[in-house]
């Protein structure tokens, strides 16, 4: 009999803003469901948003929700490795990138090390993340925080709209 693997539910918000943005979601999406002991069990549409804090062209974003045997520092390093693989550079804070990924929630757990914090600490501020990951987990909650539902409510005046086909 095959030993239990004790497996969590964690979300990944993707955001691209350089070259062909919704492809390269598209590639790192194939990239997160062929992780080891990972099923990729949904995606968000790819929605479009302005750049904050930073100039540039409009990012394309979205979410994906894995379930993963993976610890959460293992993951962290796997979404590094798939970033690095589509040609991220980083020149300075903020910059326009190729692909970012974050590990936005990792069960119900939180986590603070120098290198992690989850539940991701900017992720309840943003619509372009509340918005792709209230599609794939409308009753997800924000450990120490809330609901989702709540949360993308209050930021009801940042644009985001779905990136048209
Ligand atoms: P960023 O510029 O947002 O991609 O930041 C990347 C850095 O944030 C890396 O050095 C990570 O170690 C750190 N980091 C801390 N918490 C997280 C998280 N929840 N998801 C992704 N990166 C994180």
């Amino acid at each position: 009999m095959r030993p239990t693997v004790a497996r969590t539910i964690a979300s990944i918000g993707l955001g691209a803003n350089l070259g062909d943005a919704p492809t390269t979601l598209r590639r790192a999406l194939d990239a997160l469901g062929a992780l080891p002991d990972t099923t990729l069990i949904a995606t968000s549409p790819i929605y479009r948003s302005a750049p904050i804090d930073a100039g540039g062209p409009d990012y394309a974003n979205a979410v994906a929700l894995l379930r993963t045997a993976l610890a959460p520092q293992a993951l962290l390093a796997a979404l590094q490795r798939i970033e690095l693989a589509h040609g991220r550079d980083r020149p300075h804070r903020n910059a326009p990138r190729t692909l970012d990924l974050d590990l936005l929630l990792y069960g119900d757990e939180c986590i603070a090390t120098p290198t992690l914090t989850v539940p991701h600490p900017r992720m309840h501020e943003r619509a372009f993340v509340l918005k792709p990951l209230a599609d794939v987990a409308p009753a997800a909650v924000i450990p120490g925080r809330g609901a989702v539902s709540e949360w993308l409510a209050r930021v009801a005046d940042q644009r985001v709209e779905r990136w048209s086909p």
